[in-house]
């Protein structure tokens, strides 16, 4: 169902007020109708204050307005009696691949995903069809296969074109050209693997994959059209090769070494480093459920923790990403990483940063997504109490409004 036509319909059953527009109400391409949320506690999330008893309006998929002023006119009103409105979260590293696990990460209160890498270009279709209003889901990026030695068995459904590379992608040439079939199909990030993963039992997440050449050929081939590169890195060597050779993110980044995190710092690179996927490594069921998985997650979550602190105390751009599927069995949220990094010595403020203005940093989004304020997409979500002062609100949010269109309400929970 319309997520709109919810909305109507349940401020129906309750009675509440919904004032009848005059006129036609203008309509964005994704159908969204002027809203004003009265009652809001509004984080600030770049100045780290909370203001009381804002009105925030919401018109054509954006924020007009952040005042203390009543509600203009034939508007619908939504009262949020004192819960606090954050901006929609990004997660930053994903891999959603179905229109349940959109619908969840939404709910979770995400509006804005960067894909890390999923097959037949399943993420650059779910872009689109959530753009266009056709399913209820976060806005995309879409990154299409990883780019590495040997590429998965779907990239070869997808370009049959590309099968001599099925012994394994192994010189320049080669590999260009798998970045420009990810390109073809309108990727908006190229993902590669820098070193090898850490998911699956047999492989040993240390081993650096592509040197600084090969990965400097990937990151100029994604420039032809406008495109970054992200990088999947646990081990230092393979991590230095790829913030060498310009990526703009490290991903994942357990063994990085000082040498490493100054090099990021001086660069300017995005660290993210998907704590909560590891302690889902660590840990039976969710994403991952193998005994040697939870024998490595456990060695690898104390040397991840430490150069997350590492990375904070140098002013690195720390972005949050859950790493994730958002699959029936996932227990993994965004919200986690935010609460894990309070957990590992952040600020509250600045965890939440991780999963907003800093990961609009990271995107190049910071003019539309990021905050509350006047002219941003209007990607809210509203929580019952302060995040500054209980994080773990974030895992349980009441309201989540995405361009404007209201995709989960709760408000009725813990109403006092
Ligand atoms: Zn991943």
């Amino acid at each position: 169902m319309n997520p709109l036509h919810r909305r109507t319909s349940f401020l129906s059953a309750l009675g509440l007020a919904v004032a009848s527009a005059a006129s036609v109400p203008a309509q964005t391409e994704r159908g969204s109708e002027p809203l004003a949320l009265i009652h809001a506690n509004v984080l600030d999330v770049r100045g780290g204050r909370v203001a009381l008893d804002q009105t925030v309006v919401l018109r054509a998929g954006k924020i007009e307005s952040v005042s203390p002023a009543a509600a203009p006119a034939s508007v619908k009103v939504i009262d949020l009696a004192g819960r606090t409105l954050i901006p929609g979260l990004v997660d930053a590293h994903t891999h959603i691949a179905s229109f349940a696990a959109a619908k969840r990460a939404l709910e979770s209160g995400v509006t804005t995903v960067r894909s890390s890498g999923v097959s037949y270009f399943v993420d650059v279709s779910l872009r689109d069809l959530a753009k266009s209003g056709a399913i209820a889901g976060p806005d995309f990026l879409a990154s299409g296969y990883h780019v590495r030695d040997h590429l998965a068995e779907e990239a070869f459904y997808s370009d049959p074109s590309l099968s001599d590379l099925m012994g394994g992608v192994k010189t320049i040439p080669d590999i260009r050209r798998v970045v420009r079939m990810n390109l073809a199909h309108g990727v908006d990030w190229i993902k590669i693997n820098a070193t090898e993963r850490a998911g699956t039992p047999d492989t040993d997440p240390r081993k650096q994959m592509w040197s600084e050449a090969e990965i400097r050929a990937i990151v100029e081939e994604a420039a032809l059209k406008g495109v970054r590169v992200q990088a999947h890195a646990h081990g230092a060597e393979g991590a230095l090769a790829a913030v060498k050779a310009g990526v703009a993110s490290i991903e994942h980044g357990t063994y990085l070494t000082d040498e490493a995190l100054d090099l990021i710092k001086q660069k300017g690179t995005a660290f993210v480093p998907t704590y909560s996927t590891v302690i889902d490594l660590a840990e039976p069921g969710g994403d991952y459920d193998h005994p040697v998985l939870i024998l490595r997650g456990q060695a690898m979550l104390p040397r991840l923790g430490e150069a997350v602190q590492r990375a904070y105390k140098r002013g690195i751009l720390i972005v949050a990403g859950g790493d994730t599927s958002y699959g029936p069995n996932s227990i993994t949220r965004v919200s986690h990483e935010v609460q894990n990094f309070v957990k590992l010595g952040m600020t509250p403020i600045d965890a939440i940063r991780a999963a907003t203005v800093n990961a609009a940093v990271l995107l190049k989004m910071e003019k539309s997504i990021g905050a509350i304020e006047p002219g941003l997409e209007a990607d809210l979500v509203a929580t019952a109490e302060s995040p500054l002062d209980d994080p773990a609100t974030l895992q349980d949010p009441l309201l989540v409004v995405s361009n404007g269109r209201v995709a989960l309400d709760r408000l009725n929970f813990g109403k006092k």
